[in-house]
């Protein structure tokens, strides 16, 4: 560790606080000619800081005088789950390197929650020795070799900043061991530091949310050289170099580290595999050699065996072959996709429509082409995930408004008037919860604000409206500018469609990059759902008693004493916690029923539900006998 003369760099240091409570510090060693655009970044990162707006933000320039440069300590990462896990993962690694008093260090790192600074404390008389306990001591005036050189403090970068502190209170004359969580309320990675194992990354030590954090300085030595370990750590300028990049490790420890995430999302009951079911879909079932009642699937309308449907599909395969070849602006393009995209178009009432090869495609490739930077969607906090993935991609700002809320839809519409394009998109039945829009009011909220206005018809075509057309239908009100569906649910087939005017579908095939760059569906997935559509037209009776269904199955339920209600075919039954949910399902397969238990991150933790999903096909005994076994589960 030689001292260098530089004459050219300054520290730049930034802090910010409000009301006398820190809310954010960083700080970048670099040349004179970045200091204006370093210090305008460091004072934007403060402004921008999720801890809240500053009310004192003050950036300091200064010279550093003589610079050290120090090579980054080695890094090694300890993957835990909880706060717990990483608490003992802490005093684990302290144990391990000849640490005594792990407890009262540990009590003590909590009490560093309420400093600005670090504690200095006696490694084995745990003598607190920083002589302001309130302040505490600060490690300041150090930055990364790489960031010198790129002259610029854009983003923040906890993993590369922590080491670069850590790297230099380890070379502290007197300090012997660190161990610290950020304050950072997204931040949730701590770590333990001696020179000895260098840096150990801790992937969870708090909660996500909570903005407390704090650091020890375990220091060894005569009390004599206490002022001198402080004047290092708060005025010897540091420059640390070869930061690791973040799990950079051998080829194979990535996969370790999967491994080891795999084995805790499977302690923790959230799992998943898939099952084997071995008949064709519909209200049974063989599982393992055993028949099963079927309340997970969402083909509603028992259209996916049905003979007109099944034989349509073997004719279009045999007429136009298995893959359609190419995308649809290419080789893709067959007649049952024409057909299909002109009966959909009827049967929505609308002036065209086009499909994509998936629900899940249609949503990401409508809502990214309609939306992108500059403009704002708006989603209801529980749409479906393609909905939440569409707008993610789409680049826009996304804001989520409260359930079904519409005023507070209205409220945040009536704030975000400054956005280019505004794009309002809410499930019509929502997927998990199996309750409605309320159609009327959001089409009224999104005129009122000029926004466009989609819903997403997954669960609702051919469930909802006397003739399953879905939400329009059931309310007897007008269409939303964008209609979108899926042919995998009461249509019995597979692929995604979308619903409205001429320019609308004009736009998305020069716009969709789902649709232009991703092969068509083939032509017998179009066929089907072309079949099915003419089997709902002539049959609309269907319709009426999968509703029917639904409604006997909660009124049975009521009977035994279990809350449930819909207002389409998802009967949702609550039930907590991940773990019981999954042995409750498994239970019910016992029984002779496979209802799927439906956990985080599909609904939010702790939200689990076993999801029933009823079918036209399914008999009153059927549901009876479901909910009987369902009662038989509390
Ligand atoms: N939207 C909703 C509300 C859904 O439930 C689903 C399917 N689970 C999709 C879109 C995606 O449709 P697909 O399965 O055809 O990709």
């Amino acid at each position: 560790m030689e001292p260098e003369k530089q004459e050219k760099l300054y520290c730049v240091k930034m802090r910010a606080s409000r009301d006398g409570e820190h809310v954010s510090g960083a700080e970048r060693i670099v040349p004179a000619a970045a200091v204006p655009t370093v210090a305008a970044q460091l004072a934007a990162r403060a402004l921008g800081h999720s801890k809240g707006t500053p009310d004192f933000i003050n950036v300091k320039v200064e010279r550093p005088g003589e610079i050290v440069r120090l090579k980054a300590l080695p890094v090694a990462t300890h993957v835990t789950h909880t706060p717990a896990e990483g608490y003992a993962c802490a005093a684990e690694l302290l144990r391990g390197v000849g640490f005594t008093r792990i407890d009262e260090i540990m009590a003590l790192f909590r009490e560093t929650y309420n400093m600005r600074g670090a504690m200095l404390l006696d490694a084995d008389t745990l003598e607190r020795l920083e002589p302001d306990r309130a302040r505490g001591v600060r490690a300041t005036c150090m930055d990364d070799a790489d960031s010198l050189a790129k002259g610029t403090a854009a983003g923040k970068n906890h993993y590369a900043e922590a080491i670069v502190l850590a790297t230099k209170v380890q070379h502290t004359p007197g300090i012997v061991g660190e161990i610290c969580v950020s304050d950072d309320p997204d931040y949730v990675t701590g770590y333990v530091a001696t020179r000895e194992i260098g840096y150990r990354r801790i992937t969870v030590i708090k909660e996500k949310g909570d903005p407390s954090g704090g650091r020890i300085f375990l220091y060894r030595g005569p009390r004599e050289q206490v002022p001198e370990t402080i004047r290092f750590l708060e005025r010897q300028a540091v420059i640390v170099e070869d930061v690791p990049p973040l799990e950079d490790g051998k080829s194979g420890m990535r996969w370790d580290l999967l491994a080891d995430e795999l084995s805790s999302i499977e302690a923790s009951g959230l799992g998943r595999r898939c099952r084997t079911l071995d008949a064709p879909t519909g209200p049974t079932a063989v599982v393992d050699g055993k028949r099963l009642v079927v309340f997970s699937s969402n083909d509603y309308l028992d259209l996916a065996r049905d003979p007109r449907v099944t034989a349509a599909a073997a004719d279009a395969a045999r007429r136009w072959g298995a893959g359609s070849g190419g995308a649809r602006l290419t080789t893709g393009t067959q007649p049952p996709h024409v057909t299909l995209e002109a009966h959909l178009a009827r049967f929505k009432g609308t002036e065209a429509a086009l499909t994509y090869a998936t629900g899940y495609m249609a949503n990401v490739g409508i809502i990214s082409a309609l939306v992108g930077k500059g403009d704002a969607v708006f989603s209801d906090e529980l749409n479906h995930a393609s909905i939440i993935d569409g707008c993610r991609l789409s680049g826009a700002t996304t804001v989520v408004y409260r359930h079904n809320d519409m005023a507070d839809l209205d409220r945040k519409l009536g704030g975000a008037r400054a956005y280019r394009r505004r794009l309002v998109v809410s499930d019509a039945v929502f997927s998990m919860d199996g309750d409605i829009l309320d159609l009327p009011r959001f089409l009224e909220t999104c005129r009122r604000h000029d926004a466009f206005s989609m819903i997403d018809e997954a669960h609702a075509t051919g469930v909802l409206g006397a003739t399953g057309r879905g939400l329009c239908e059931h309310f007897g009100c007008g269409h939303p500018d964008v209609l979108m569906g899926t042919l995998s649910k009461a249509l019995g087939s597979e692929g995604g469609y979308v619903c409205g005017s001429r320019l609308l579908i004009d736009w998305l095939r020069n716009r969709s990059r789902a649709f232009i760059f991703s092969t068509a569906p083939g032509a017998s997935a179009m066929a089907a759902a072309d079949a099915a559509l003419s089997v709902l037209e002539a049959e609309p009776e269907r319709v009426g008693r999968v509703r029917e269904n639904a409604a006997f199955l909660v009124a049975e339920l009521a009977r035994l004493g279990i809350k449930a209600s819909t207002q389409s075919a998802i009967v949702p039954i609550l039930v907590g916690d991940e773990r019981r949910a999954m042995s409750l399902s498994d239970r019910l397969l016992g029984d002779g029923f496979l209802i799927p238990a439906i956990r985080y991150p599909t609904v939010a933790r702790g939200a689990s539900r076993l999801r029933v999903a009823v079918m036209s096909a399914h008999t009153q005994d059927d549901l009876s006998r479901v909910a009987t076994a369902l009662a038989g589960c509390r």
